[in-house]
Protein backbone atom coordinates (compact mmCIF):
# COMPACT_ATOMS: atom_id res chain seq x y z
CA UNK A 1 0.00 0.00 0.00
CA UNK A 2 1.19 3.70 -0.70
CA UNK A 3 2.97 5.49 2.22
CA UNK A 4 0.39 8.07 2.00
CA UNK A 5 -2.09 5.49 3.05
CA UNK A 6 -0.49 4.79 7.15
CA UNK A 7 -1.96 8.36 8.29
CA UNK A 8 -5.46 7.10 8.22
CA UNK A 9 -6.86 4.97 10.91
CA UNK A 10 -6.91 1.11 10.90
CA UNK A 11 -9.28 -0.66 8.53
CA UNK A 12 -11.55 -2.06 10.90
CA UNK A 13 -11.88 -6.09 10.43
CA UNK A 14 -14.45 -6.74 8.28
CA UNK A 15 -15.29 -10.92 7.04
CA UNK A 16 -14.46 -11.67 3.53
CA UNK A 17 -17.01 -12.43 0.53
CA UNK A 18 -16.00 -12.92 -2.82
CA UNK A 19 -18.18 -11.30 -5.63
CA UNK A 20 -17.26 -13.59 -8.71
CA UNK A 21 -13.62 -13.31 -8.69
CA UNK A 22 -13.60 -9.73 -6.90
CA UNK A 23 -13.01 -10.27 -2.60
CA UNK A 24 -14.47 -7.43 -0.73
CA UNK A 25 -14.03 -7.01 3.16
CA UNK A 26 -10.87 -8.58 4.49
CA UNK A 27 -7.92 -7.42 3.70
CA UNK A 28 -8.61 -6.90 0.15
CA UNK A 29 -8.67 -3.74 -1.92
CA UNK A 30 -11.24 -1.40 -1.63
CA UNK A 31 -13.09 -1.80 -4.75
CA UNK A 32 -15.32 0.30 -6.48
CA UNK A 33 -18.61 -0.51 -7.97
CA UNK A 34 -21.25 1.79 -10.20
CA UNK A 35 -24.24 1.01 -11.98
CA UNK A 36 -25.67 0.78 -15.19
CA UNK A 37 -28.58 3.15 -16.97
CA UNK A 38 -29.58 1.17 -19.47
CA UNK A 39 -32.62 -1.29 -19.76
CA UNK A 40 -30.84 -4.58 -19.02
CA UNK A 41 -33.15 -6.01 -22.10
CA UNK A 42 -30.67 -3.98 -24.04
CA UNK A 43 -27.74 -6.34 -23.84
CA UNK A 44 -25.13 -4.88 -26.51
CA UNK A 45 -26.28 -1.21 -24.96
CA UNK A 46 -25.93 -2.58 -21.37
CA UNK A 47 -22.49 -4.58 -22.45
CA UNK A 48 -20.92 -1.57 -23.69
CA UNK A 49 -21.67 0.51 -20.84
CA UNK A 50 -20.59 -1.92 -18.44
CA UNK A 51 -17.00 -1.92 -20.61
CA UNK A 52 -16.82 1.60 -20.27
CA UNK A 53 -17.72 1.38 -16.48
CA UNK A 54 -15.04 -1.04 -16.00
CA UNK A 55 -12.04 1.16 -18.08
CA UNK A 56 -12.86 3.92 -16.04
CA UNK A 57 -12.66 1.98 -13.00
CA UNK A 58 -15.49 -0.18 -11.68
CA UNK A 59 -14.52 -3.12 -10.49
CA UNK A 60 -18.21 -4.83 -9.70
CA UNK A 61 -21.13 -3.38 -11.99
CA UNK A 62 -24.52 -3.90 -10.62
CA UNK A 63 -27.86 -3.88 -13.29
CA UNK A 64 -31.08 -3.50 -12.54
CA UNK A 65 -33.56 -7.12 -12.70
CA UNK A 66 -36.83 -4.98 -12.30
CA UNK A 67 -38.80 -7.24 -15.04
CA UNK A 68 -38.58 -10.34 -16.49
CA UNK A 69 -36.87 -8.90 -20.20
CA UNK A 70 -34.29 -7.53 -17.81
CA UNK A 71 -33.67 -11.18 -16.12
CA UNK A 72 -33.19 -12.50 -19.68
CA UNK A 73 -31.01 -10.25 -20.59
CA UNK A 74 -29.17 -10.90 -17.55
CA UNK A 75 -28.34 -13.93 -18.57
CA UNK A 76 -26.84 -12.68 -22.44
CA UNK A 77 -24.95 -10.18 -19.99
CA UNK A 78 -23.23 -12.18 -17.64
CA UNK A 79 -20.87 -14.85 -19.50
CA UNK A 80 -19.45 -11.63 -21.47
CA UNK A 81 -19.13 -8.89 -18.40
CA UNK A 82 -15.46 -8.33 -18.18
CA UNK A 83 -16.50 -7.40 -14.36
CA UNK A 84 -18.79 -9.25 -11.43
CA UNK A 85 -23.02 -8.02 -12.22
CA UNK A 86 -24.78 -7.83 -9.02
CA UNK A 87 -28.72 -8.18 -10.04
CA UNK A 88 -30.08 -4.71 -8.32
CA UNK A 89 -33.84 -6.58 -7.17
CA UNK A 90 -36.87 -4.31 -6.35
CA UNK A 91 -40.42 -5.40 -5.09
CA UNK A 92 -40.85 -9.10 -6.44
CA UNK A 93 -39.33 -12.49 -5.38
CA UNK A 94 -39.09 -14.30 -8.87
CA UNK A 95 -36.62 -11.49 -10.04
CA UNK A 96 -33.95 -12.53 -7.18
CA UNK A 97 -34.89 -16.52 -8.07
CA UNK A 98 -34.25 -15.34 -12.10
CA UNK A 99 -31.54 -13.29 -11.72
CA UNK A 100 -29.72 -16.31 -9.64
CA UNK A 101 -30.56 -18.52 -12.26
CA UNK A 102 -29.08 -15.98 -14.94
CA UNK A 103 -25.59 -16.27 -13.18
CA UNK A 104 -25.55 -13.44 -11.64
CA UNK A 105 -22.24 -13.12 -9.21
CA UNK A 106 -24.29 -11.13 -6.23
CA UNK A 107 -27.87 -10.11 -5.71
CA UNK A 108 -28.96 -6.98 -3.93
CA UNK A 109 -31.93 -7.03 -2.00
CA UNK A 110 -33.27 -3.28 -0.22
CA UNK A 111 -35.47 -4.59 2.63
CA UNK A 112 -37.86 -1.87 2.03
CA UNK A 113 -39.08 -3.14 -1.08
CA UNK A 114 -38.66 -6.96 -0.30
CA UNK A 115 -40.46 -7.67 3.21
CA UNK A 116 -41.98 -10.85 3.50
CA UNK A 117 -39.69 -13.25 5.69
CA UNK A 118 -40.68 -16.44 3.83
CA UNK A 119 -39.33 -14.82 0.78
CA UNK A 120 -36.53 -12.89 1.58
CA UNK A 121 -35.81 -16.59 3.55
CA UNK A 122 -36.18 -18.15 -0.15
CA UNK A 123 -33.91 -16.02 -2.00
CA UNK A 124 -31.17 -16.22 0.90
CA UNK A 125 -31.02 -19.94 0.71
CA UNK A 126 -31.26 -19.91 -2.98
CA UNK A 127 -28.46 -17.94 -2.89
CA UNK A 128 -26.67 -20.26 0.11
CA UNK A 129 -26.78 -22.83 -2.44
CA UNK A 130 -25.74 -21.36 -5.50
CA UNK A 131 -22.54 -19.89 -2.98
CA UNK A 132 -23.97 -15.86 -4.42
CA UNK A 133 -23.08 -12.97 -1.69
CA UNK A 134 -26.04 -10.74 -1.07
CA UNK A 135 -25.68 -7.21 -0.32
CA UNK A 136 -28.62 -5.71 2.83
CA UNK A 137 -29.25 -2.36 0.96
CA UNK A 138 -30.75 -0.33 3.25
CA UNK A 139 -31.81 2.75 2.17
CA UNK A 140 -33.25 5.92 3.63
CA UNK A 141 -35.84 6.96 1.20
CA UNK A 142 -36.97 3.29 1.16
CA UNK A 143 -36.98 2.65 4.72
CA UNK A 144 -40.15 0.29 6.30
CA UNK A 145 -43.20 2.34 7.17
CA UNK A 146 -42.75 0.75 10.73
CA UNK A 147 -39.02 1.24 11.39
CA UNK A 148 -39.87 4.66 10.51
CA UNK A 149 -42.31 5.39 12.83
CA UNK A 150 -40.70 3.57 15.64
CA UNK A 151 -37.36 5.32 15.50
CA UNK A 152 -38.95 9.09 14.41
CA UNK A 153 -37.92 9.13 10.89
CA UNK A 154 -34.48 7.48 9.01
CA UNK A 155 -32.40 8.02 11.84
CA UNK A 156 -29.20 5.88 11.35
CA UNK A 157 -30.67 3.93 14.35
CA UNK A 158 -33.48 2.94 11.83
CA UNK A 159 -31.41 2.11 9.25
CA UNK A 160 -28.94 0.05 11.07
CA UNK A 161 -32.28 -1.54 12.50
CA UNK A 162 -33.22 -2.66 9.57
CA UNK A 163 -30.18 -4.09 8.53
CA UNK A 164 -29.90 -6.36 11.44
CA UNK A 165 -33.54 -7.37 10.89
CA UNK A 166 -32.50 -8.38 7.89
CA UNK A 167 -29.36 -10.32 8.68
CA UNK A 168 -32.08 -11.94 11.21
CA UNK A 169 -33.58 -13.59 8.53
CA UNK A 170 -30.59 -14.65 7.17
CA UNK A 171 -29.19 -16.51 10.07
CA UNK A 172 -32.74 -18.77 9.76
CA UNK A 173 -31.33 -20.36 7.59
CA UNK A 174 -27.58 -19.98 8.29
CA UNK A 175 -26.92 -17.49 4.96
CA UNK A 176 -23.54 -15.61 5.67
CA UNK A 177 -22.33 -14.23 2.57
CA UNK A 178 -23.80 -10.72 3.40
CA UNK A 179 -22.03 -6.98 2.74
CA UNK A 180 -24.57 -4.22 3.95
CA UNK A 181 -25.02 -0.55 2.91
CA UNK A 182 -27.31 1.65 5.03
CA UNK A 183 -27.22 4.82 2.44
CA UNK A 184 -28.74 8.25 3.29
CA UNK A 185 -28.77 11.36 0.86
CA UNK A 186 -28.07 13.22 4.27
CA UNK A 187 -24.34 12.89 4.74
CA UNK A 188 -24.44 13.32 8.09
CA UNK A 189 -26.89 10.87 8.73
CA UNK A 190 -24.91 8.34 6.67
CA UNK A 191 -21.70 8.87 7.94
CA UNK A 192 -23.84 8.05 11.78
CA UNK A 193 -25.60 4.83 10.14
CA UNK A 194 -21.68 3.82 8.50
CA UNK A 195 -19.79 3.84 12.19
CA UNK A 196 -23.11 2.16 14.35
CA UNK A 197 -23.16 -0.71 11.41
CA UNK A 198 -19.19 -0.99 12.10
CA UNK A 199 -19.94 -1.46 15.53
CA UNK A 200 -22.52 -4.18 15.14
CA UNK A 201 -21.56 -6.17 11.97
CA UNK A 202 -18.54 -7.73 11.11
CA UNK A 203 -19.75 -7.87 7.52
CA UNK A 204 -18.05 -6.27 4.73
CA UNK A 205 -19.92 -2.38 4.42
CA UNK A 206 -20.64 -0.46 1.03
CA UNK A 207 -20.62 3.08 1.21
CA UNK A 208 -22.00 5.28 -0.86
CA UNK A 209 -24.52 8.81 -0.16
CA UNK A 210 -27.43 8.00 -1.92
CA UNK A 211 -29.36 10.35 -4.68
CA UNK A 212 -26.37 12.75 -4.14
CA UNK A 213 -27.68 14.60 -7.31
CA UNK A 214 -25.58 15.71 -10.45
CA UNK A 215 -21.65 17.00 -10.50
CA UNK A 216 -20.17 18.97 -8.67
CA UNK A 217 -22.53 19.12 -5.62
CA UNK A 218 -23.05 15.38 -6.02
CA UNK A 219 -19.41 14.57 -5.79
CA UNK A 220 -18.79 16.74 -2.96
CA UNK A 221 -21.14 14.68 -0.85
CA UNK A 222 -20.47 11.92 -2.30
CA UNK A 223 -16.84 12.29 -1.33
CA UNK A 224 -17.46 14.07 2.07
CA UNK A 225 -19.35 10.78 3.28
CA UNK A 226 -17.32 8.56 1.47
CA UNK A 227 -13.55 9.64 2.57
CA UNK A 228 -14.45 10.30 6.03
CA UNK A 229 -15.61 6.75 7.02
CA UNK A 230 -12.79 5.74 4.86
CA UNK A 231 -10.28 7.91 6.78
CA UNK A 232 -12.03 6.20 9.95
CA UNK A 233 -11.17 2.79 8.44
CA UNK A 234 -14.18 1.81 7.73
CA UNK A 235 -16.04 0.19 4.31
CA UNK A 236 -14.84 -2.03 2.02
CA UNK A 237 -16.48 -1.17 -1.37
CA UNK A 238 -17.94 2.57 -2.75
CA UNK A 239 -20.22 3.98 -5.07
CA UNK A 240 -20.89 7.29 -6.01
CA UNK A 241 -24.72 7.99 -7.00
CA UNK A 242 -24.46 10.56 -9.02
CA UNK A 243 -27.54 11.83 -12.07
CA UNK A 244 -24.72 11.72 -14.26
CA UNK A 245 -23.22 8.92 -16.73
CA UNK A 246 -21.91 6.54 -14.79
CA UNK A 247 -18.68 6.46 -16.01
CA UNK A 248 -18.68 9.65 -13.68
CA UNK A 249 -18.98 7.95 -10.73
CA UNK A 250 -16.67 5.25 -11.38
CA UNK A 251 -13.92 7.51 -12.71
CA UNK A 252 -14.73 9.38 -9.28
CA UNK A 253 -14.25 6.34 -6.81
CA UNK A 254 -11.49 5.23 -8.37
CA UNK A 255 -9.83 8.56 -8.57
CA UNK A 256 -11.05 9.04 -4.47
CA UNK A 257 -9.56 5.90 -3.51
CA UNK A 258 -5.88 6.70 -5.85
CA UNK A 259 -6.47 9.93 -3.81
CA UNK A 260 -6.39 8.48 -0.13
CA UNK A 261 -3.52 5.91 -1.47
CA UNK A 262 -6.15 3.22 -0.89
CA UNK A 263 -5.55 2.07 -4.61
CA UNK A 264 -2.13 1.98 -6.83
CA UNK A 265 -2.28 4.70 -9.53
CA UNK A 266 -2.74 3.83 -13.20
CA UNK A 267 -1.03 4.46 -15.88
CA UNK A 268 -1.06 1.57 -18.83
CA UNK A 269 -5.10 0.46 -18.29
CA UNK A 270 -5.04 -3.27 -20.05
CA UNK A 271 -8.59 -4.28 -19.64
CA UNK A 272 -9.25 -7.86 -21.11
CA UNK A 273 -12.70 -9.60 -21.63
CA UNK A 274 -13.70 -12.81 -19.44
CA UNK A 275 -13.59 -15.04 -22.28
CA UNK A 276 -17.21 -17.07 -22.96
CA UNK A 277 -18.28 -19.86 -25.20
CA UNK A 278 -17.17 -17.48 -28.13
CA UNK A 279 -13.55 -17.04 -27.43
CA UNK A 280 -11.68 -17.45 -29.99
CA UNK A 281 -7.93 -17.94 -28.21
CA UNK A 282 -7.01 -18.39 -24.83
CA UNK A 283 -7.54 -14.75 -23.26
CA UNK A 284 -5.78 -15.02 -19.96
CA UNK A 285 -2.65 -15.96 -22.17
CA UNK A 286 -2.55 -13.72 -24.62
CA UNK A 287 -3.52 -10.29 -21.88
CA UNK A 288 -0.83 -12.13 -19.50
CA UNK A 289 1.63 -11.78 -23.34
CA UNK A 290 0.38 -8.21 -23.74
CA UNK A 291 1.14 -7.19 -19.72
CA UNK A 292 4.68 -8.50 -20.05
CA UNK A 293 4.89 -7.21 -23.48
CA UNK A 294 3.46 -3.27 -22.53
CA UNK A 295 4.40 -3.52 -18.42
CA UNK A 296 7.83 -1.48 -18.87
CA UNK A 297 6.48 1.34 -21.07
CA UNK A 298 4.22 3.52 -19.11
CA UNK A 299 1.85 4.21 -22.02
CA UNK A 300 -1.58 6.47 -21.17
CA UNK A 301 -3.74 4.45 -22.94
CA UNK A 302 -6.76 1.64 -22.16
CA UNK A 303 -5.85 -1.45 -23.90
CA UNK A 304 -8.13 -4.12 -24.50
CA UNK A 305 -7.48 -7.98 -25.02
CA UNK A 306 -10.62 -9.53 -26.20
CA UNK A 307 -11.48 -13.30 -27.18
CA UNK A 308 -13.69 -13.03 -30.47
CA UNK A 309 -14.28 -10.51 -33.27
CA UNK A 310 -17.81 -11.03 -33.30
CA UNK A 311 -18.15 -9.08 -30.21
CA UNK A 312 -15.18 -7.81 -28.60
CA UNK A 313 -14.61 -4.44 -30.70
CA UNK A 314 -18.18 -3.34 -29.93
CA UNK A 315 -17.87 -4.46 -26.50
CA UNK A 316 -14.71 -2.52 -25.93
CA UNK A 317 -15.56 0.52 -28.00
CA UNK A 318 -14.56 2.89 -25.36
CA UNK A 319 -10.84 1.43 -25.14
CA UNK A 320 -7.81 3.09 -27.01
CA UNK A 321 -6.93 0.50 -28.66
CA UNK A 322 -7.93 -3.25 -28.81
CA UNK A 323 -7.19 -6.68 -29.70
CA UNK A 324 -9.84 -9.47 -30.76
CA UNK A 325 -9.27 -12.77 -32.23
CA UNK A 326 -10.84 -14.64 -34.83
CA UNK A 327 -10.38 -17.43 -37.43
CA UNK A 328 -6.86 -17.46 -36.26
CA UNK A 329 -6.06 -13.86 -36.76
CA UNK A 330 -5.69 -10.95 -34.66
CA UNK A 331 -7.99 -7.99 -35.61
CA UNK A 332 -6.69 -4.76 -34.36
CA UNK A 333 -9.23 -2.05 -33.49
CA UNK A 334 -9.32 1.86 -32.31
CA UNK A 335 -11.74 3.25 -30.54
CA UNK A 336 -14.16 0.23 -32.02
CA UNK A 337 -13.25 0.44 -35.54
CA UNK A 338 -10.97 -2.14 -37.06
CA UNK A 339 -7.19 -1.22 -38.73
CA UNK A 340 -5.83 -4.49 -39.16
CA UNK A 341 -5.86 -7.92 -39.35
CA UNK A 342 -2.62 -9.87 -38.40
CA UNK A 343 -1.88 -13.78 -38.11
CA UNK A 344 -2.80 -14.91 -34.42
CA UNK A 345 0.51 -15.95 -33.74
CA UNK A 346 2.23 -12.06 -34.23
CA UNK A 347 -0.88 -10.09 -32.34
CA UNK A 348 1.07 -9.04 -29.37
CA UNK A 349 3.65 -7.53 -31.02
CA UNK A 350 1.44 -5.95 -33.65
CA UNK A 351 -0.67 -4.66 -30.39
CA UNK A 352 2.42 -3.14 -28.87
CA UNK A 353 3.60 -1.68 -32.31
CA UNK A 354 0.58 0.36 -32.61
CA UNK A 355 0.32 1.27 -28.81
CA UNK A 356 3.62 3.40 -29.37
CA UNK A 357 2.08 4.67 -33.03
CA UNK A 358 -1.09 6.03 -31.22
CA UNK A 359 1.12 7.64 -28.41
CA UNK A 360 3.39 9.09 -31.18
CA UNK A 361 1.04 10.27 -33.61
CA UNK A 362 -2.15 10.49 -32.02
CA UNK A 363 -5.79 8.62 -32.33
CA UNK A 364 -7.32 10.06 -35.02
CA UNK A 365 -3.69 10.05 -37.72
CA UNK A 366 -4.11 5.86 -36.89
CA UNK A 367 -7.63 5.81 -37.71
CA UNK A 368 -6.26 7.84 -40.65
CA UNK A 369 -4.17 4.91 -41.83
CA UNK A 370 -6.14 2.17 -40.77
CA UNK A 371 -5.69 -0.97 -43.86
CA UNK A 372 -8.52 -0.03 -46.67
CA UNK A 373 -9.49 -3.92 -46.41
CA UNK A 374 -9.31 -4.42 -42.75
CA UNK A 375 -13.25 -3.70 -41.53
CA UNK A 376 -14.33 -5.63 -44.69
CA UNK A 377 -12.18 -8.78 -43.74
CA UNK A 378 -13.08 -8.91 -40.08
CA UNK A 379 -16.80 -8.32 -41.51
CA UNK A 380 -16.28 -11.72 -43.43
CA UNK A 381 -14.42 -13.54 -40.04
CA UNK A 382 -17.26 -12.67 -38.12
CA UNK A 383 -19.63 -13.67 -40.76
CA UNK A 384 -17.79 -17.22 -40.73
CA UNK A 385 -17.77 -17.35 -36.98
CA UNK A 386 -21.24 -17.18 -36.83
CA UNK A 387 -22.06 -19.57 -39.03
CA UNK A 388 -19.75 -21.74 -37.42
CA UNK A 389 -20.80 -21.62 -33.89
CA UNK A 390 -24.70 -20.31 -34.01
CA UNK A 391 -25.99 -17.70 -32.79
CA UNK A 392 -25.87 -18.37 -28.82
CA UNK A 393 -22.38 -19.67 -28.24
CA UNK A 394 -22.98 -19.30 -24.42
CA UNK A 395 -25.92 -21.03 -24.06
CA UNK A 396 -27.74 -18.35 -22.81
CA UNK A 397 -31.24 -18.84 -24.36
CA UNK A 398 -31.46 -22.44 -22.66
CA UNK A 399 -30.79 -20.12 -19.32
CA UNK A 400 -33.54 -18.20 -20.78
CA UNK A 401 -36.18 -20.75 -21.04
CA UNK A 402 -35.20 -21.58 -17.19
CA UNK A 403 -35.94 -17.96 -16.49
CA UNK A 404 -39.12 -17.98 -18.01
CA UNK A 405 -40.29 -21.35 -16.32
CA UNK A 406 -38.85 -19.86 -12.69
CA UNK A 407 -40.86 -16.34 -13.24
CA UNK A 408 -44.06 -18.23 -14.53
CA UNK A 409 -43.76 -20.44 -11.56
CA UNK A 410 -43.72 -17.38 -8.93
CA UNK A 411 -40.63 -18.09 -7.03
CA UNK A 412 -43.90 -20.24 -5.28
CA UNK A 413 -40.58 -23.13 -4.85
CA UNK A 414 -37.22 -23.01 -4.15
CA UNK A 415 -37.27 -26.11 -6.96
CA UNK A 416 -38.38 -23.05 -9.39
CA UNK A 417 -35.03 -21.48 -9.32
CA UNK A 418 -32.57 -24.42 -10.38
S1 LIG B 1 -15.18 -14.00 -26.17
FE1 LIG B 1 -16.23 -12.37 -27.31
S2 LIG B 1 -18.39 -12.38 -26.59
FE2 LIG B 1 -17.15 -13.59 -25.13
S3 LIG B 1 -16.66 -12.13 -23.53
FE3 LIG B 1 -14.90 -12.14 -25.00
S4 LIG B 1 -15.36 -10.51 -26.49
FE4 LIG B 1 -17.26 -10.90 -25.32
Amino acid sequence: MPREAVSMAARRPTRQIMVGPIPVGGDAPITVQSMTTTKTADVEGTLAQIYALAAAGADIVRCTCNEAEAAEGLARIVPRSPVPIVADIHFHVEMALAALEAGVQALRLNPGNLRKPEEIRLVASEAKDRGVPIRIGVNAGSLHPELYKRFGGATPEALVESAKMEVAFFDEVDFHDVKISVKASSVPTMIEAYRLASETFDYPLHLGVTEAGPPPAGLLKGTAGIATLLAEGIGDTIRYSLTADPVEEARAGRQLLEALGLRERKSLDLIACPSCGRADIDVIAVAQAAQAALGDRNLPLQIAVMGCVVNGPGEAREADLGIAAGKHKGHLFIKGKIIRVVPEDEMVEALVAEAEKIVAEGIEARIAAADSGAEAEAAEDRRALLELQGSDANHSEDVVVKIRRTIAGGGSGAGGAH
